[in-house]
C-alpha cells in the first residue's frame, strides 16, 4: 500500500478550520455595501407592480422560498462536509442524477455564515462552465435549508483513490496534477482563490480510471481583491502554504496546496508530517522536502524540479500556474494530447451572440445595475483580458485571453464573438459589454435584476413594454430599425395583444440560455 511508512499515516486526521483575526479591520472578505440592499429594501416597502415579486432580504439567497422536492427527489447520502450533507438526487422532469448539497439554516449562525455560503454560491456560479470543475446547476431555499443542486461526481474523492492506490506513475500523477493545475489556473484568471485545495475537494466524474476530476467545495474561496493583502488563516493542515501561516499572503498558496498534492501523489505521503499540528505547521515553515526516502531515488530530476518549484517558500518566486503548465515534466510524462475544452467565457459569449436585441439591452441595462460585489470576478477577467490596460479589450485581446483559457478558436470565430459582444458597435468590448455579454445566466434567477430592467423599457409604468418604448430604448442604443423591433415583439409577445407584459419579458429572458450550437 506504501501509505504508512516511517513518516506517519496519511489520512484525513486534520479538518479543514477557518480562523479569522480578531480585529474587525482585518476581516479578508466583506464589502461594506453589503447589507445595504436589506436595508434599503425595508425603507422604500414593497414594489408596486402586483406582478412583481419583492426581492427577498429576509432570505439567504434573496429569492423566494420554493419547495426543492418540487423539482429533485433527493436520494442516499453521497457525504458530509462542515455544514452539509451531500445527498443523490434526480430531477423530476428529466430523470437525470444531481448532487444536492443541503445546508440547514440554523447552522448559519453568524452574519458572516451566511455571507460565506452566499459567497460559495456565488464563486460556484462564476467559476460553473469550466472543465475541472463541479458544474453548478441551480439554488433553491426552504424554511429549513438551503440546497445546492449540482453536477453529480459518482467517482468519489480522490482522496480515497489515492488511498487506494498508495501512489500514481510519474504519468499518471502527470495527467491528475495537470488537471488540478488547471483549476488553479481556470480560478486565478476568473479573479478567484481557493484556499482549500486538497485531495479530499477534488471529486471524479465517473468510476472509470480515466474518469475526469472536479474541484468542488468553494467555501473557503473568496475574489480576489487587487492589492489585497489576506491574513485569515484558512485551509488544512498538510496543505496550507507557509505564509498563511505568517497571516500575510495572495493567491500563490493555491500553487503551494497543490505542489503538496503532487507530492503526495508521487509518494503517498505528505512532504510536511508530524504527529501534531503544531508539528506540521514547524515542519512547514521550516520547509525542508525529503526526496531521499522512498520512492524518490526512482523519481525523475524533472518531477522534483517541479515539485521544488511548486514548494518554493517565497510566494514572489514560486512558480504560476501558467508556468506549471509548460513545465517540461507537465509535458513529457502526460498526455501531450490532453484537447483543451471550451471555457465558460467562450460558451457565454456564444450564447450572448445568439440572443435578441431586446435580451442583450436588457442584459445591459442589468450588467449597468449589478453591485461592485457581484461583478467582482468579472472585473478581475476583464482585468486580465485587457493586457495593455486600455481600457478596452481588442480582437487580439479576446483572441489571446480566450486561448489561455483553453479555447481553440479560428479568425472567423473570434471575429462573431467580438461582434456580438461589441454591443454598440465600435470594434472593441468596453467593460460595460464583457459584463453584459459574460455575466452568468444564473443572474437572470434574480426577480431584482429583471424587474429593474423591465421598468427601465416601461417608462410610463403600465405594466407593458409597448412598440414604442421598444423604440425608444432601442434607438437610445443605436439599434432597432423597424424590423428588428417587429421581429422582437412578435418573437416575445406571447399572448398577441401588440406588447410586451413582464410575464413574456422575464420569459424570454429565461429561455434559451442552456445550450447555443452555433459553430
Ligand atoms: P463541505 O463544505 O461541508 O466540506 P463539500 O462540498 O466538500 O462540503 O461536500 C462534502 C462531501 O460530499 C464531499 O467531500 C464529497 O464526498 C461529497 N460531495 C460533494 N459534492 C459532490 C458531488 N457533486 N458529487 C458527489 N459527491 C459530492
Ligand atoms: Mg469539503
Amino acid at each position: 500500500m506504501g501509505i504508512c511508512t516511517s513518516k506517519g499515516k496519511y489520512s484525513r486526521q486534520y479538518d479543514r478550520y477557518e480562523q479569522q483575526p480578531k480585529a474587525p479591520a482585518q476581516h479578508a472578505h466583506r464589502s461594506p455595501e453589503y447589507h445595504q440592499p436589506a436595508a434599503a429594501a425595508k425603507s422604500s416597502g414593497p414594489p408596486k407592480s402586483p406582478k412583481h415579486t419583492p426581492f427577498r432580504s429576509d432570505t439567504i439567497l434573496g429569492k423566494p422560498l420554493e419547495d426543492v422536492k418540487l423539482h429533485y427527489t433527493i436520494g442516499k447520502e453521497l457525504g458530509r462536509g462542515q455544514f452539509g450533507v451531500t445527498y443523490l438526487c434526480t430531477e423530476n422532469s428529466s430523470g437525470k442524477q444531481y448532487a444536492c448539497k443541503s445546508i440547514l439554516k440554523r447552522k448559519l449562525v453568524t452574519r458572516n455564515d451566511k455571507e460565506d455560503i452566499r459567497r460559495e454560491i456565488h464563486i460556484m456560479q462564476h467559476l460553473s462552465g469550466q472543465p475541472n470543475i463541479v458544474e453548478f446547476k441551480g439554488a433553491y431555499e426552504d424554511k429549513q435549508s438551503v440546497h445546492l443542486i449540482m453536477e453529480l461526481c459518482a467517482g468519489g474523492e480522490l482522496f480515497d483513490r489515492i488511498i487506494a492506490k498508495g501512489h500514481y506513475s510519474e504519468k499518471a500523477a502527470a495527467s491528475i496534477c495537470r488537471s488540478i493545475v488547471n483549476v488553479v489556473h481556470i480560478c486565478h484568471f476568473m479573479g478567484v482563490m481557493h484556499r482549500d485545495l486538497k485531495p479530499e475537494n477534488f471529486l471524479l466524474a465517473s468510476k472509470e480510471e480515466d474518469a475526469m476530476l472536479k474541484a468542488t467545495d468553494f467555501g473557503l474561496s473568496v475574489f480576489i481583491e487587487e492589492g489585497k493583502v489576506y491574513r485569515d488563516i484558512v485551509g488544512s493542515a498538510y496543505y496550507v502554504a507557509p505564509e498563511v501561516l505568517r497571516r500575510k499572503y495572495g493567491k500563490e498558496i493555491d500553487i503551494w496546496s497543490a505542489g503538496v498534492m503532487l507530492y503526495i501523489l508521487l509518494s503517498g505521503v505528505p512532504p510536511f508530517w508530524a504527529e501534531t499540528e503544531k508539528g506540521i505547521f514547524d515542519s512547514i515553515l521550516q520547509g525542508h522536502i525529503d526526496f531521499e526516502s522512498e520512492p524518490w531515488p526512482q523519481i525523475s530530476h524533472s518531477a522534483k524540479d517541479l515539485v521544488k518549484k511548486m514548494l518554493t517558500q517565497d510566494p514572489a518566486n514560486r512558480i504560476t500556474s501558467a508556468q506549471v503548465l509548460e513545465h517540461p515534466w507537465m509535458r513529457e510524462g502526460g498526455d501531450a494530447s490532453d484537447k483543451p475544452i471550451d471555457s465558460a467565457v467562450f460558451t457565454r459569449l456564444k450564447q450572448f451572440r445568439a440572443m435578441n436585441k431586446l435580451k442583450k439591452l436588457a442584459l445591459k441595462v442589468i450588467a449597468e445595475n449589478l453591485s461592485e460585489e457581484e461583478i467582482q470576478g468579472l472585473k478581475a477577467m476583464f482585468t486580465n483580458m485587457d493586457t495593455d490596460k486600455s481600457g478596452t479589450i481588442t480582437y487580439a485581446e479576446l483572441k489571446s485571453g480566450l486561448a489561455r483559457l483553453g479555447s481553440t478558436l479560428s479568425e472567423a470565430e473570434v471575429k462573431q464573438l467580438m461582434e456580438a459582444a461589441d454591443v454598440d458597435g465600435n470594434g472593441t468590448i468596453d467593460y460595460i459589454e464583457f459584463i453584459t455579454a459574460t455575466m452568468h445566466r444564473y443572474k437572470l434567477e434574480k426577480e431584482e435584476h429583471l424587474y429593474k430592467a423591465f421598468q427601465h423599457f416601461d417608462k410610463d409604468n403600465s405594466g407593458y413594454i409597448t412598440r414604442d418604448e421598444l423604440k425608444a430604448a432601442m434607438k437610445d442604443y443605436g439599434m432597432g430599425d423597424e424590423e428588428t423591433i417587429r421581429e422582437i415583439i412578435s418573437e416575445v409577445d406571447a399572448d398577441n395583444d401588440g406588447r410586451i407584459n413582464y410575464d413574456e419579458f422575464c420569459s424570454m429572458m429565461r429561455s434559451g440560455t442552456q445550450q447555443a450550437k452555433l459553430f
